[in-house]
């Protein structure tokens, strides 16, 4: 791959972090340690310091360990957007429960709130939100909802770490709030995740989920009361993101002033649907477009092979969960989503993040016009 491609995406990595994590190898203590808990505080006073934040090895771990902490298993369901990462229903299928679905809106690809509340049933436990590309879903909404179904809210914040609602930070209130700190997140700890819990009696059940379900006693003496799991952040990870944190408000402007550009210099003459201009406190992990590739007569792989040739990378965030084997097998229906199966269907992501140009937009936008027009 020459030089000048652009990825969809890149972690934003300087050589400080290099020399911190080489501090981390030289200290002897490389595993869950006092890195960890650095930053578990300073996650906490960066979500506005009223919440207990407990580091762990990835965002996935942590919506899993959100689910067995609510005690949901066999015979519950949970509700989840039909468009979303594999990953938000996966947990729900491997907690022994049944992921429902609810369709999604087409501008803001968040759950349709009305959707939500028909997707409800006497065995409905738990509801798992996705602040798609970092935008927050309506929130006033999904808590007047859960709070009269009394249903618990295990937040996908995977996108949304540094977004904001009405000016409150996404973790800094709600019920179980799951953020991820893989390599291409708003920030990274290479792999990792992060759970902001609003209720404090779970706590120490999740920080025994965490590792073995081991407690100590007083004395320090081990017992095991629960059939934890291995979820634990390293200290080499944790140093990663001690460098990242502060810098993640740094970041999340660079990617709305890039994703403002997009939005001006596409809006208009592109075929297709832009997606939300949003607000203050859309944290922008992502920017994604709606393409119509059944009119314009080209398949979407045909449209990433044809940006990739040209030095673009294109990504597609996500195909609709009803259109994969899994989710097929076991039932659901795409046309029961129309919303999410034409996302799924037309989606792409265009490069975006911090270490970009103000000219590699013009430049990613100048190509798509370009491979649209030979397309046509
Ligand atoms: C990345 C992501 C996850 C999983 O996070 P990992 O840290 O990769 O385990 C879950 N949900 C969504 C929406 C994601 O984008």
């Amino acid at each position: 791959m020459d030089s000048d491609f652009l990825p969809f995406t890149r972690p934003s990595l300087g050589e400080e972090t290099v020399s911190a994590v080489a501090d981390v190898l030289r200290s002897g203590w490389i595993t869950t340690g006092p890195k960890v808990a650095e930053l578990e505080q300073a996650l906490a006073a960066y979500l506005g310091g009223e919440r207990r934040v407990l580091a762990l090895s990835t965002g996935t771990a942590a919506l899993e360990a959100a689910l067995a902490a609510c005690g949901i298993g066999a015979g519950d369901e949970v509700i989840v957007p039909a468009m979303t990462f594999a990953a938000t229903a996966n947990v729900v299928l491997r907690a022994g429960a049944r992921p429902v679905f609810a369709d999604i809106e087409l501008e803001t690809r968040n759950l349709d709130m009305s959707r939500l509340e028909e997707a409800i049933t006497p065995r409905t436990r738990a509801v798992m939100p996705v602040h798609f590309a970092g935008l927050p879903v309506a929130m006033d909404a999904l808590y007047d909802i859960a709070r009269r179904h009394r249903l618990r809210v295990i937040e996908d914040a995977a996108h949304a770490i540094g977004s904001a609602w009405n000016g409150r930070r996404i973790g800094g209130f709600g019920d179980l709030v799951c953020f991820s700190f893989h390599a291409n997140k708003n920030m990274t700890t290479i792999e990792g995740g992060a759970i902001s819990v609003g209720d404090p009696e779970l706590l120490p059940v999740l920080e025994r989920l965490r590792f073995h379900g081991i407690s100590r006693d007083e004395h320090g003496q081990v017992d095991v009361t629960v059939a934890g799991g291995k979820m634990n952040l390293s200290d080499v990870c944790a140093a990663v993101g001690l460098l990242q944190l502060p810098q993640l408000d740094t970041f999340n402007a660079r990617r709305r002033a890039l994703a403002t550009r997009y939005l001006e210099r596409l809006a208009g003459d592109v075929p297709g649907v832009l997606p939300a201009r949003g607000n203050e406190g859309h944290s922008w992990h992502m920017f994604t477009l709606l393409l119509p590739f059944a009119e314009l007569g080209m398949a979407r792989h045909e449209f990433q092979q044809a940006m990739r040739r040209r030095g673009i990378g294109v990504g597609v965030h996500y195909p609709a969960l009803p259109d994969f084997t899994l989710y097929r097998e076991l039932g659901h229906r795409a046309e029961d989503f129309p919303v999410a199966t034409r996302v799924g269907r037309e989606t792409v992501t265009l490069p975006l993040f911090p270490g970009m140009a103000e000219a590699d937009v013009d430049r990613v936008c100048d190509t798509l016009r370009r491979v649209l027009e030979e397309a046509a």
